[in-house]
């Protein structure tokens, strides 16, 4: 169920179990694939893997996406639409404080990288006690090395084998993408996942992506997205059918 195709006839007759806001980035994808690549990825899965989960009998809204990320690293890239955290902060409390009228679980469904919602759910969390704000990041539910030769962070041969599949049609042939080589950090621990700063992406990549995209295939897509979907309905389904008076267990 997509809000934005629902009347308010439908709304008055149903409840629902959880409500999801998928939340996407504006962001150049190497030369070969569309700005809107997590934005498209991220619709599709989620109206996906929300249909599995009705069949089962929950119900789940998925509200409008959010088209915008955060790129603080990427504002020299033309076009690059960059969101900042405290932004989305505003955004996600006014959207949650309509949504908890209504609704106990809002999710927020990320498609990119560049977003981290944790703090941001930590502080507006406190805002609504009897609520549960969570999210979850897709693109790390599976072991994308059991699907692809040479998985890597963006544009990658992840990426392009999920658009070859979903939307071949915006994807341009794999002889025009670049390499999608990348330096890493001098400093070793950077490369580490304990310590962490912010890449500077034009320093660090020559198109933009970050990992090889040139085995990428529509196959290789379609496996990782059946399977991807298979996961995330799962979950959707868990969540949307557990109380919240009722969330842990041993
Ligand atoms: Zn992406």
């Amino acid at each position: 169920m997509q809000l934005a195709q629902l009347t308010l006839q439908d709304i008055h007759k149903q409840q629902f179990d959880l409500a999801i806001l998928p939340w996407g980035a504006t962001e150049a994808h190497n030369f070969h694939l569309p700005y809107g690549t997590d934005n498209y990825q991220n619709g599709v899965i989620i109206k996906q893997a929300a249909q599995l989960v009705n069949d089962k009998g929950v119900k789940v809204l998925i509200l409008p996406e959010i088209p915008f990320g955060v790129n603080t690293g990427q504002t020299d890239i033309p076009y690059v639409i960059n969101m900042l955290p405290s932004t989305q902060q505003a955004i996600i409390k006014d959207v949650a404080t309509s949504v908890f009228k209504q609704c106990d679980k809002l999710l927020i469904f990320n498609g990119h990288g560049g977003n981290d919602f944790k703090t941001i759910i930590r502080e507006l969390g406190m805002d609504f006690p009897d609520k549960k704000l969570l999210t979850c990041n897709w693109f790390q539910a599976l072991d994308a090395a059991k699907y692809f030769a040479q998985p890597g962070d963006h544009a990658d041969e992840v990426e392009s084998s999920l658009m070859m599949y979903l939307y071949p049609e915006l994807v341009k042939p794999l002889s025009e993408a670049g390499n999608g080589q990348s330096k890493t950090f001098k400093v070793k621990a950077l490369n580490q996942s304990w310590a962490w700063a912010e890449r500077e992406w034009t320093k660090v990549s020559n198109d933009t992506g970050v990992g090889n995209p040139s085995k990428a295939s529509s196959e290789k897509g379609e496996r990782f997205f059946n399977d991807l979907c298979q996961v995330i309905s799962q979950f959707l389904y868990e969540l949307a059918s557990t109380p919240l008076d009722d969330f842990y267990g041993y």
